[in-house]
C-alpha cells in the first residue's frame, strides 16, 4: 500500500512529519509520498515559492527511509486538483491500494473539492483524527464506504473511508510563518535544518 500526502508546506512542520511516519507504520506502507502542491484551489497563494518549499521538504526527510517527495503537482500546469494527481498516480500504480491522508480539518471541506467524489475511484481516503472523532450526521455515499478494519484497505484499491487516530500535535504552517514574521523563534515546531533554511532566505519575515 502507499500512502500520499498532500500539502502545502509552507513550511513542512512536526505536525506533517509525525503524522506521514505514523501512518507509515501503522498501516505498513512501502512508501508515503509528500505532494507539495504548485497552485492549491482553496486558499491563498504560498508565501514561500514551490523550489523554497521542495527544498524543505527535502532538508526535512532526509534519512527517513519510506517519506518520499513526489513533484508531480509542481510540474502540472494550472490548479492543484487532487483527483488530478490520484488519477496519474494511479496511471503508475495500476493495481496497488493507495490510501490518501487528509486531516480532520481538510476532510470536513472534503466536498468543496474538484470533483470529490471521484477522489475514491482512485484511493481510499484515510482520515487523521483527535481520539474521539465520531463522524457527525454521515451521508449514504459516506456510509456504504467506510471501512472498520485496515484490512479492507488491503484487500481494495481504492473506494474506502476510513479513520485514524493520530498523535495531534497543535501546529500550523500559519502559526509558524506568523511566529517568525514578529521574530519569534519557532523551535521544536519543526526540524532545524528547516529553520537555518528559512533564516538564511529570510523568509516569511513581512508576512
Ligand atoms: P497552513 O497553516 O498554511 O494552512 P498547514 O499547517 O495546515 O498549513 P498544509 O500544508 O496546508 O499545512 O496541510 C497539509 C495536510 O496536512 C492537510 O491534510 C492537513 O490537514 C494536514 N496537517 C496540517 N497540520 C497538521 C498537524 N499539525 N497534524 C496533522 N496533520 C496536519
Amino acid at each position: 500500500m502507499i500512502g500520499i500526502f498532500g500539502g502545502t508546506f509552507d513550511p513542512v512542520h512536526y505536525g506533517h512529519l509525525r503524522s506521514a511516519l505514523e501512518v507509515k507504520e501503522i498501516f505498513g506502507l512501502t512508501e508515503v509520498r509528500l505532494i507539495p502542491s504548485a497552485q492549491p484551489p482553496h486558499r491563498d497563494q504560498p508565501a514561500a515559492t514551490a523550489t523554497m518549499r521542495l527544498h524543505m521538504l527535502e532538508l526535512a526527510i532526509k534519512n527517513q527511509p519510506g517519506l518520499i517527495i513526489d513533484t508531480r503537482e509542481l510540474n502540472r500546469h494550472g490548479a492543484s486538483y487532487m483527483v488530478d494527481t490520484l488519477m496519474s498516480l494511479r496511471q503508475e500504480f495500476p493495481i496497488e491500494p493507495l490510501l490518501l491522508f487528509i486531516g480532520g480539518d481538510a476532510f470536513n471541506q472534503l466536498k468543496t473539492w474538484h470533483q470529490w467524489r471521484h477522489l475514491f475511484d482512485y484511493a481510499h481516503i484515510v482520515v487523521m483524527t483527535r481520539p474521539g472523532f465520531e463522524l457527525q450526521n454521515p451521508d449514504d455515499f459516506f456510509k456504504v464506504r467506510q471501512a472498520g478494519k485496515i484490512t479492507q484497505l488491503a484487500h481494495n484499491a481504492a473506494g474506502k473511508l476510513y479513520f485514524q487516530q493520530v498523535t495531534q500535535l497543535d501546529i500550523s504552517a500559519t502559526a509558524i510563518r506568523n511566529m517568525i514574521a514578529e521574530q519569534k523563534n519557532p523551535g521544536f515546531l519543526l526540524p532545524d535544518t528547516v529553520i537555518a533554511y528559512i533564516r538564511q532566505n529570510k523568509l516569511y519575515q513581512g508576512h
